[in-house]
């Protein structure tokens, strides 16, 4: 007996979930197929759970980049979500959606093709909104109805606040909504969560459907390949938990949603990509499209790292009190750092013309903090790290498969701060946010800057500070990106489309002709809501209620 949906949906993460869960809300039967684990587990509701996910956890795949010759063969490491809620369920729950240029410019991009949907701040913001759950926030921009539940931070330790004002001090104005009109100045985060429990992509969307009998969720089953009949996707091959091959079909469509380094993978296994590619590992190939896997952008991210003069900030191994502390605090009264994800407070400026749209975002991380891969470098002890990160890089990659076998992970290679440009701002705002250590109120709390030395501030020296340790700010993008008929390098059309097949889209952050100034799992979750409307014919409107008329 074949087993049919109307449609499967392949990753259950930010985007996947979402869409899923609004098709099954329009009528359809939906198969979500997730390769990872069940969210439900305390490590991941906790925010400060974050730092394991970072540092080693099996809620995550940690991607290793294919040696970066500009920075001198050196490889780091990108996690990816491995649970349902993908990303949203691993994140720091940093709610932050870009600003409407960024969209405004895909509008432009896609503009005047058939069947042209939109894509403007106001052909995606009823998305937003209608998502949005805000705890403080009620107008034009913002929604307070919505499943996925938006909270100001449930803890702010001091160092935050010392920032804060330190910035200010240096002349940033005070930005109280980074998702308002401007996304200029330094303030505190809103998160994805509400009394210390996160609010993923799992929670708000799918949760809600569990006994609903049109959703049917499977974990631990990793899709191997699209099968495609006559130029459409019929259904796809997945491995289950006990590594059976299993092969279910769609009446209706194939929406992927792996993310931005496997969804490209999956489509190149299943013959669609760059022909010769395709070719070399002795795949057929069913369509040409040279775009596949190409186009790959991320935040590069650069730390500055200080050591404290006292007891600040949350975190010191073997501090083993301060944690039982920690814990006893939100146990009987709900309060503490363990409503912290550790990020609290940040910025978005331009330090190169300082009223211009801010070029960079800066996450203030009360922890002396660095990835896996460089943590050693670091002594155990109470501390500051600010990370600088460029909002819109030039700089692209790449994503290739590294053979036909499903189980090899893809090649990556994100080339971070390759283009001068985003070298060149990366190195003013490492000088830039240097100057918030030495200002009041948090230069009197600072004992010693670590990293990079603030004794040379040349452009050789910071340079050198950022080949050895730009990472990730976790969210590659743009791999099978949109694009008009007269771009060769765009996979899908305006309405997340596969150019070539049938009844195959694509709805994670590989969708995106280019990345958005902030963080992304809110502008993934628009674009699985957007993919469901398209393939439902729904459409989603501006939530009521509207605020109140003065
Ligand atoms: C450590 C970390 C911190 C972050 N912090 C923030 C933050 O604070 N704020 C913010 O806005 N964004 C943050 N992000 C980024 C954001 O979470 C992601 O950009 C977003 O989740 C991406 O959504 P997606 O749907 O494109 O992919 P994902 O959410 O990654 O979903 C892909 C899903 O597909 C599954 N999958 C993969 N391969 C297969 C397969 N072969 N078969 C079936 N399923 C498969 C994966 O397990 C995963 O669940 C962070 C990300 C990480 C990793």
């Amino acid at each position: 007996m074949k087993e049919r949906f109307d449609h499967i949906v392949v990753g259950g993460g930010s985007s996947g979930c979402v869409a899923a869960a609004r098709l099954v809300s329009a009528g359809a039967r939906v198969l979500l197929l997730e390769a990872g684990y069940s969210h439900r587990h305390p490590l991941l509701d906790m925010p400060p759970g974050i730092f394991k996910m970072i540092n080693g956890s099996k809620f995550m795949r940690y991607h290793k980049t294919l040696p970066q010759p500009h920075l001198d063969g050196r490889q780091h490491d990108i996690p990816q979500a491995n649970v349902l809620g993908g990303g949203s369920s691993v994140n720091a729950q940093v709610y932050m959606r870009g600003r409407p240029a960024d969209y405004d410019e895909w509008d432009v991009m896609l503009r005047g093709e058939n069947d042209d949907p939109g894509w403007s701040w106001k052909n995606v913001l009823p998305h937003f909104r209608s998502m949005e759950g805000n705890n403080r926030l009620l107008n034009d921009l913002h929604n307070s109805e919505g499943p996925l539940l938006v909270s100001d931070p449930g803890h702010i330790d001091d160092l935050s606040r010392w920032f804060v004002q330190a910035v200010q001090a240096m002349g940033e104005p005070y930005n109280s909504d980074f998702n308002g009109p401007s996304q200029r100045g330094v303030g505190f985060y809103q998160f994805m969560n509400r009394s210390g429990k996160r609010s993923s992509a799992a929670h708000a969307f799918i949760a809600p459907l569990q006994k609903d009998p049109r959703l049917e969720v499977r974990l631990h089953a990793r899709v191997q390949r699209i099968n495609i009949e006559n130029a459409r996707a019929v259904g796809v091959t997945y491995r289950d938990e006990k590594n059976q091959e299993r092969t279910v079909f769609a009446d209706g469509e194939v929406i992927l949603a792996a993310g931005s380094l496997v969804t490209p993978q999956l489509l190149m296994l299943s013959g669609i990509g760059p022909a010769a590619q395709v070719r070399r590992h002795g795949i057929q190939c069913l369509v040409d499209l040279p775009g596949v896997g190409e186009n790959l952008i991320d935040h590069p991210e650069v730390p500055i790292v200080s050591i404290a003069n006292g007891r600040y900030g949350y975190y010191k191994q073997g501090d083993g009190w301060r944690m039982l502390r920690n814990g006893l605090q939100f146990k009987l009264f709900g309060t503490g750092p363990i409503l912290s994800a550790g990020v609290e407070a940040g910025a978005f400026v331009n330090p190169m013309d300082r009223t211009a749209e801010p070029t960079i975002q800066a996450f203030c991380v009360p922890i002396v903090y660095l990835d896996r891969d460089t943590l050693d470098l670091l002594p155990n002890t109470y501390g500051l790290t600010v990370t600088t990160v460029v909002v819109k890089p030039k700089s692209r990659g790449f994503v290739r498969i590294a053979s036909a076998n499903p189980a090899d992970m893809p090649l990556v290679s994100p080339n971070l701060l390759s283009d001068p440009a985003d070298a060149r701002m990366m190195i003013e705002s490492q000088r830039f946010f240097l100057r918030a250590f030495q200002t009041s109120p948090l230069k009197e709390r600072i004992r010693e800057i670590r990293i990079p030395d603030p004794a040379d501030l040349s452009d050789e020296a910071i340079i050198k500070h950022c080949k050895r340790f730009v990472k990730t700010n976790y969210h590659p993008s743009g791999t099978c990106r949109m694009g008009s008929s007269r771009d060769p390098m765009a996979v899908l059309d305006a309405r997340l489309r596969v150019r070539g097949i049938e009844a195959l889209r694509v709805c994670d952050l590989s969708a995106m002709p280019n990345i958005n100034a902030g963080n992304t799992n809110a502008p993934a979750m628009m674009i699985g809501s957007r993919c469901a409307d398209f393939v439902s014919g729904h459409v989603t409107k501006a939530p009521s209620p509207q605020p109140l008329a003065q």
